[in-house]
């Protein structure tokens, strides 16, 4: 039976294509009504007392470094093996991220590493919840005590993730979600930076807007007001309506999704388990994951040949992530030793991400399991 799987598919429906009509309709396209009950309503999903949109995760976590005051010459902890917005934010204040190396099994920052890269200049650690599963935020929170640092989490995985049976967005000082179009709510672009924090919140607000005290939907709405101040140095970097529709929409059905991305996971892993030089993901007891990705590991030697197989059998797949110290830019500028991160090169090297969205079929579910144990063979 010839199938065809691609590595992801949105899950979009009659309800986000209504809703992206109904926001045409009302003639207010940009951030607006629909945008302020989006915050709102991830927010109290979440657990948290205030919640800032914006066009994208990486605006998110910019606007996260400003707000707890970073400058040029300080340190931040990022892991190697991230997307590489994690690690440009830090450059964008002229600070330097400093790369951290993974535990093999969950892929996730290694926290026995971390103090060992602890400087006087360094500011803030940013955990990234690879795949969706959380990282080990005691261990972080403690060193972060210790050490006077700031948490900010990248949660472009993991919305929705438990630890210690807490949602992720509860667990540091600033959390920033990821709304871009593969992600597990998809609004096509945007991002949401979640905190407890008031001052925080006030100065994120701000500067995603131009640093302007008051931003559109105060001024040009029935009771606005034509009058702005430039409170602070700020940018461009609100969400629209029409994105904000389509998260709410997708905020409505995130416990399904996760569910059945769940489900699949559990699927392969079960399929998977005693397959011949296959390694399936680990999620540790304490914590649930998102399952922005299923990631399984293969001999490195033969992982670009499997691909190539998945790939002539009509399977997509992907490899997250080629790590920030294996980038020319930055091995240019920050002089990243290729030999500093030997779990994370490995990684890197097995690492195969296979399709897991919510409406896959049973049939393709089982087709990408009956291949890669075939492209095991074969290879
Ligand atoms: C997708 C992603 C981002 C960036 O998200 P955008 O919304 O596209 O800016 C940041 N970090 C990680 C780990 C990601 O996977």
């Amino acid at each position: 039976m010839e199938q065809e799987v691609p590595y992801h598919c949105v899950c979009i429906g009659q309800a986000e294509i209504d809703a992206v009509v109904a926001t045409l309709k009302s003639g207010w396209l940009t951030m607006g009504p629909r945008t302020l009950e989006f915050e709102a309503e991830l927010r109290k999903y979440v657990g948290a007392k205030h919640g800032i949109s914006t066009n994208s995760a990486t605006a998110a976590l910019h606007l996260a470094l400003k707000a707890i005051g970073l400058k040029a010459g300080d340190e931040v902890l990022v892991p190697t093996n991230t997307f590489i917005a994690t690690a440009e934010v830090v450059t964008y204040f002229g600070a330097v991220p400093v790369l951290c190396d993974i535990e093999y099994d969950t892929h996730n920052i290694d926290t026995t590493k971390l103090v060992d890269r602890i400087t006087t200049r360094t500011r803030a650690i940013i955990p990234v919840h690879f795949a969706g599963q959380p990282c080990d935020m005691d261990a972080i929170t403690a060193i972060a005590k210790a050490h006077g640092l700031v948490v900010i989490e990248d949660a472009a995985h993991a919305l929705p993730a438990t630890y210690h049976g807490k949602l992720v967005g509860t667990l540091s000082d600033i959390t920033c979600y990821s709304f871009y179009a593969t992600k597990t709510l998809c609004a096509g672009e945007g991002g949401m930076a979640v905190t407890d924090n008031p001052v925080y919140a006030a100065t994120m607000r701000v500067a995603r807007m131009h640093g302007l005290n008051r931003d559109a939907w105060d001024r040009y709405s029935r009771h606005g007001a034509w009058h702005y101040d430039v409170i602070d140095q700020g940018y461009k970097y609100n969400t629209t309506d029409i994105n904000a529709a389509i998260g709410l929409t997708q905020l409505g059905k995130l416990d399904w999704m996760q569910q059945r991305r769940a489900a699949i996971a559990a699927q392969y892993t079960r399929e998977f388990t005693g397959v011949s030089g296959l390694v399936t993901p680990v999620v540790r007891p304490d914590r649930t994951s998102a399952w922005h990705l299923y990631v399984v590991k293969v001999p490195a030697a033969k992982r670009d040949r499997i691909i190539e197989l998945l790939n002539e059998a009509h399977i997509g797949t992907s490899v997250h992530f080629i790590p920030v110290h294996h980038h020319t830019w930055y091995v240019n500028h920050y002089h990243y030793c290729y030999e500093s991160y030997p779990v994370a090169n490995q990684v890197y090297a097995q690492s195969i991400s296979l399709p897991i969205w919510p409406d896959m079929t049973q049939d393709q579910i089982k087709y990408v399991i009956r291949t890669l144990t075939w492209a095991l063979l074969q290879t």
